[in-house]
């Protein structure tokens, strides 16, 4: 017992070589002995238990040695060596300034400098925690500091070199000490375990190591710790009892209920993890540094921060794999709320119970507010093929979760989205039956929907018959069904097993389908199969807008938009979102009212979007788009005759080259402008663009890429002539405009209370980063 000794002692390194995770200032010291250059003064800086002691005896050593060898490191054999292995050299003076932090204590250390060595050339001071010194203390030691005796060396050791004086600072050497690596910790405990014939699990000591955090003193005294605990042989399980850790495995579990939305299993597994007598604040943090681990795995160029071992990494990259980012940054961003209210917090567990609940629906919030951007965005890129379907499996993780609050089994709804997509594709051509949402077995699926719906669902059905009927009637006047259409009966079955009621308007309308039926069409054979293509996707979109619609609650405002859109059958709709398109379309459109199948088809998803969307699931937003998109269609009313004679931009077009735009400049990492980019939705109106700001940072940014994109945009929409023009929504700006965004901007806001600083600026010569 007597001649124990802590592994954090008996492996101290003896060498320069031997010091773990500090090669550059290893390296830098060993050069400056081969030089002979040693400075006077050194300061060495960095968090607790990386090595800054150990160095400053290592070089005291060094530096004293009769006979180093060709590699400049202590020979250990010499008389100066022995002495100093048997810590009895009079070469070296430490003091700890946390305790001898007066100026009497420094004014008695500057007297020993005044006394050469007795043996060897150099005597090193070691003071630590030198920022615990008092302002007289320091200023006692400046002059020492500046002008020591040539043999004296002084070596300062701080954990906060942040208090230090500048004039401590100008006057020294400064090394800065790394944190020490996980793996490098790992590697020198598994060397000792080795030495002392232990048997230890490698993730173990993983273990051990990350919650040293760095610091290789306190992984080796968490390291003897654990094998008084366990003997002569370590296994993770012995780390984790011991360090009261909670094993990864819990995280990793966590995570997956997590992102299935299964609160329950959460809840539960929580309550484990609280009788093992782990505290909340504990679970919360380890689950946020998961989310951190996962988050470090999503990018092939951060994964090397993910300081696990082999076996782990996969795990962690698995579940990265399937956990979105923004999942995972929301999620954090509770854990961290959730830690900081913790302290505070009356009843502890509900406070993290609550958190996780949150985290559990962030990804059906995330989906739900996603979807509702997208419609907009989907409508917009109605011809990007890849977006609309990629808007359309929003859409129907939206429905997923819309059904599964109106009590509707998942079953069924798998059922049913199963039964609608390959059927869209197959007739895609048919844009009426897809748009519907029926299918005869879909017509089963979508009764035994509306007979389990709850009343709120009965609601809604009502209300959904009563916009679907008018948006029937409007659709008729565009509509026509030839009898070779196998569509349309299937969509007024459809109908009628959604709502009773209903029946009573499909033979009305195959009767005013009828009527237009002789009509000839005018459209091309070309432009229909132009359309089509560009409908094609869109159209399982709409079906999923449309099955929401059905199966949830609606406001009048979806009423209240069908009338409006009734009340202007005249226009297209989508117009709003796409004005060429009106100028091009609007013509077919009005002779669709007596024009082919085919083509009368075409027009009735992009009468339908909007709508539906606002069934589906309608919210204030929708409402202001509503109202936008209505005012931009009477602007382009009036300036449509003024640019017919210009090269028009086409709005699909535009949002293409953009997001091909924005895919470059993320390419090329130009991410502030990228992120700024990618939340605009240009407008192109007649022969010009028309970006909005919501700020002026955004327009600042954007200033400078302006020629560079304008080009761009003349290139890839092959115009002659584009004008890019910048606006400033004073209504959307979301800071308040007198607030500085840019540095330039701050200055001046702090010039303006406080004249001095312009002076200060100039005199020092500060250059500023504007
Ligand atoms: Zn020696």
């Amino acid at each position: 017992m007597s001649n124990y000794i802590v592994s954090a002692r008996k492996y101290r390194p003896k060498r320069f070589d031997e010091v773990v995770g500090q090669q550059n200032v290893t390296n830098t010291l060993k050069n400056a002995i081969k030089n002979q250059q040693v400075a006077h003064s050194f300061l060495f800086c960095g968090p607790r238990g990386v090595g800054k002691t150990t160095c400053a005896r290592i070089l005291a050593k060094t530096i004293n040695c009769e006979n180093p060898g060709d590699d400049f490191e202590a020979c250990e054999e010499c008389a100066s060596c022995k002495t100093f292995q048997e810590n009895g050299s009079l070469n070296i003076f430490e003091m700890d300034a946390a305790s001898n932090s007066q100026v009497d204590d420094i004014r008695s250390l500057t007297d020993q400098v005044r006394y050469a060595p007795h043996t060897g050339s150099y005597k090193i001071y070691i003071i630590d925690e030198v920022h615990m010194l008092s302002q007289s203390a320091f200023n006692a030691f400046l002059k020492t500091l500046e002008e020591p005796p040539s043999y004296a060396i002084f070596i300062l050791a701080t954990t906060e070199k942040h208090k230090l004086l500048p004039t401590i600072l100008s006057r020294c050497q400064i090394f800065d000490f790394n944190r020490i690596r996980i793996e490098d910790i790992v590697d020198f405990m598994m060397q000792i375990a080795d030495k002392e014939g232990i048997e230890a699990d490698r993730n173990g000591l993983h273990t051990v190591a990350q919650k040293a955090d760095g610091a290789l003193r306190d992984a080796l005294s968490m390291f003897d710790r654990l094998l008084t605990f366990s003997g002569n042989s370590l296994s993770l399980q012995d780390v984790l009892d011991n360090l009261n850790i909670l094993d990864y495995d819990y995280y990793f579990k966590v995570t997956d209920a997590l992102l299935a939305g299964d609160v329950a299993n959460v809840l539960l597994t929580f309550d484990d993890i609280l009788r093992k007598g782990f505290e909340g604040d504990v679970f919360i943090n380890g689950l946020a540094e998961h989310f951190r681990d996962l988050l470090v795995c999503k990018d092939p160029n951060t994964v090397s921060l993910l300081e696990v071992t082999g076996d782990l990494k996969t795990r962690y990259q698995e579940q990265a794999a399937l956990a979105p980012a923004s999942f995972l940054l929301n999620a954090l961003n509770l854990a961290s709320q959730c830690d900081m209210n913790y302290k505070t917090s009356k009843n502890k567990r509900l406070h993290v119970e609550l958190a996780l609940i949150k985290m559990a629906h962030i990804s059906q919030a995330v989906e739900l507010a996603t979807s509702q951007d997208g419609e907009a965005s989907a409508e917009n890129a109605r011809s990007e093929s890849a977006h609309s379907s990629q808007t359309a499996a929003k859409k129907k993780s939206v429905s997923d979760l819309q059904d599964s609050q109106s009590t509707l089994t998942t079953d069924t709804e798998a059922d049913q989205s199963g039964n609608n997509e390959p059927l869209a594709q197959e007739t895609s051509n048919n844009t009426e039956e897809t748009n519907g949402s029926g299918n005869p077995s879909g017509d089963e699926d979508n009764h035994v929907d509306t007979e389990q719906v709850s009343d709120e669902g009965l609601f809604a059905r009502a209300n959904d018959g009563q916009s679907t009927t008018e948006e029937h009637e409007l659709s008729n006047s565009s509509i026509d069904v030839s009898p070779q259409d196998e569509a349309y009966p299937s969509e007024g079955s459809t109908y009628s097993s959604e709502n009773e009621d209903e029946t009573q308007f499909h033979p009305q309308n195959s009767a005013d389908d009828q009527s237009h039926e002789p009509a000839v069409s005018e459209v091309s054979e070309e432009e229909q199969q132009a359309h089509l293509t560009n409908n094609q996707p869109q159209e399982k979109e709409e079906e999923g807008q449309e099955t929401n619609g059905l199966l949830n609650g609606t406001d009048d405002g979806s009423q209240e938009s069908t009338q409006e859109w009734q009340g202007e059958a005249s226009e297209h709709p989508s117009a709003a979102e796409n004005p060429v398109e009106t100028m091009t379309e609007q013509e077919p459109q009005h002779s669709a009212k007596e024009t082919s199948p085919s083509s009368a088809s075409l027009q009735e998803p992009q009468e339908t979007g909007p709508k539906e969307s606002m069934n589906g699931s309608f919210t204030l937003s929708d409402l202001r788009n509503n109202y936008i998109t209505n005012d931009q269609e009477q602007e382009q009313q009036v300036a449509e005759p003024e640019s017919a004679e210009e090269v028009l931009i086409d709005q699909d077009q535009l949002l293409e080259v953009w997001q091909q735009y924005t895919r470059e400049l993320y390419d090329q990492k130009r991410l502030s402008l990228y992120g700024f980019m990618k939340d605009i939705t240009p407008q192109a109106n007649g022969p010009a663009v028309e970006i909005t700001f919501t700020n002026r940072l955004q327009e600042e940014i954007f200033s400078n890429e302006r020629q560079k994109l304008n080009e761009y945009l003349k290139q890839q929409l092959s115009v002659p002539y584009l004008r890019l023009s910048m606006k400033m929504d004073k209504n959307k700006e979301s800071q308040p405009s007198n607030r500085p965004f840019t540095a330039k901007e701050k200055m001046q806001k702090m010039a303006e209370k406080n004249d001095k600083l312009l002076k200060l600026k100039d005199e020092l010569d500060l250059d500023l980063d504007y």
